[in-house]
């Protein structure tokens, strides 16, 4: 039965675009969403400090590509709302994405849990805030200019969900899913072996080849927005020029497309994938076009319209870490050789000055939004590794997306199986991040709990599996 429908479906697709019909035309009869959609540039004026890699000894010289902050403000037919911005950085710490989903809560009278940021994870922006600060050298001027750049993007980015607010006007909405295989498992291969291993047909390590794909058209049936999610890292370029890296150049290619459509990159469950081989612009261009294209074959198969209701849910949950150091271990590591250690303790003795303690727990946030009834899409934060989204879809029946890198980028989040495994992911990163130990062997759990639990609350039945132990 199911089969037949969704078939009766596609063909009535198939009428509506002959007859030149959007291809959501025809399957919602009374569309009641509003939507809107803009971008704001947020490329540094200034040739300030880029951010991702600890190894750059000179701060940016040039631009590759623009940077953009891209918002969508989607609203149901009771007048409920959801704002979602897209940044093409490598991340926000959590000041910076509590303040400004907080202007952006009031500014358009919705509850926090009703906003969202995501970032693209682009090692070609620049250092946002306190992201990643013990990674980086800066001096006083580059602390002063990365400061005064923070300011200036957090009005941009309110300014983005502002314009995107003020642009709404009748819409459908719709959803589908696609496929592009660049992203790697970069804890189970060597990068020199990937280009072999591949065709060998021998890449090793779980991936998340999905690329869900949200599209929204005016009741015309023109393409207005469409917002594209994958799991990898943005990590082809490493060079001294502003770059979007491959989701900036998934964005350029789907709007060259789609002449007039915005298009917004969501990053997923990446922290252990890496779009393989790297290291040069082709490449970068290379796999944007490939996600765009894997985009326009989702939308051509056929478009899943979503009922104009929303409902989200919002929490942050304590992770706990598995150690807090003493005064006295913090002052052995100022004099370690590491000096990522050295500039962590300095960081945590001077937040143990300040406020009398280092804390044993890290509010860690989640969120999701049930579109339509249907498309559950489930926002993390911080480098969620591929565990969580594919442990997510088995245990959450029905359309399912999971974003990582969403609100506040604070750290890894590895499963159990990467902790235990240790290594970049697992334990040393949290270095780079600032945060006094690895995180508890609960941080799994704690995490997918959380997610069931809101889940549940949006109506979604949440499947038992194993491997919720401790
Ligand atoms: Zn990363």
């Amino acid at each position: 039965m199911q089969r037949t429908g969704r078939r009766m479906f596609v063909l009535s697709l198939a009428a509506a675009a002959a007859l030149g019909l959007g291809p959501l035309a025809a399957a919602q009869e009374k569309p009641a969403w509003q939507a809107g959609v803009a971008r704001v540039k947020i490329t540094p004026e200034k040739p300030i400090w880029m951010s991702g890699y600890a190894a750059r000894n000179r701060p940016a010289e040039g631009k590759l590509t623009e940077l953009w902050a891209k918002a969508l403000v989607l609203q149901d037919a009771k007048g409920r709302r959801v704002v979602l911005v897209t940044l093409d950085l490598v991340g926000v710490d959590r000041r910076f994405g509590l303040e400004v989903r907080q202007r952006i809560a009031r500014e358009l009278g919705v509850p926090l849990a009703a906003v969202a940021l995501n970032c693209s994870h682009t090692h070609t922006g620049p250092v946002v805030g306190e992201n990643l600060r013990p990674t980086y050298a800066l001096d006083e001027e580059q602390t002063q200019q990365i400061a005064q750049y923070t300011r200036w993007l957090k009005g941009r980015v309110v300014q983005a969900a502002r314009q995107a607010a003020a642009a709404l006007a009748p819409a459908r909405v719709g959803w589908t899913e696609g496929r592009a295989t660049f992203a790697v498992n970069r804890r189970n291969n060597r990068e020199a072996d990937v280009p072999r291993l591949r065709r060998q047909g021998k890449l090793r390590g779980p991936v998340d080849h999905r690329v869900p794909v949200l599209v929204v058209q005016s009741l015309q049936g023109k393409l207005k927005a469409v917002v594209a999610g994958y799991a990898c890292h943005a990590t082809v370029l490493s060079f001294y020029l502003w770059s979007g890296d491959y989701p900036g150049f998934f964005q350029l290619a789907l709007e060259e497309d789609h002449p007039g459509a915005v298009a917004l990159f969501v990053a997923g469950c990446g922290g252990d994938q890496n779009p393989l081989p790297r290291r040069k612009v082709e490449y970068a261009k290379e796999y944007g076009r490939r996600l765009a294209d894997a985009v326009n074959q989702a939308m051509k198969k056929g478009l899943q319209p979503l009922k104009p209701t929303l409902e989200f849910q919002y929490r942050e949950v304590p992770l706990a870490l598995a150690h807090v150091p003493s005064r006295r271990e913090l002052q052995q590591d100022l004099k370690s050789k590491n000096v990522y250690i050295v500039r962590r303790a300095k960081l945590l003795l001077e937040q143990l000055d300040r406020q009398g303690r280092i804390p044993g727990e890290y509010p860690y946030p989640v969120q999701s939004w049930l579109l339509g009834g249907e498309l559950l899409w489930v926002f993390l934060g911080g480098e969620v590794v591929v565990d969580y989204s594919l442990r997510l879809h088995r245990e959450l029946e029905g359309p399912l997306w999971v974003a990582g890198y969403s609100n506040d980028v604070m750290a890894y989040i590895p499963s159990l199986r990467v902790l235990r495994e240790g290594g970049y992911e697992g334990a040393r990163a949290m270095i780079y991040y600032g945060l006094p130990s690895p995180w508890a062997s609960d941080v799994e759990l704690r995490v997918v709990e959380e997610v069931h639990r809101q889940a549940r609350l949006l109506g979604r039945k949440v499947r038992q599996t194993a491997g919720n132990q401790r």
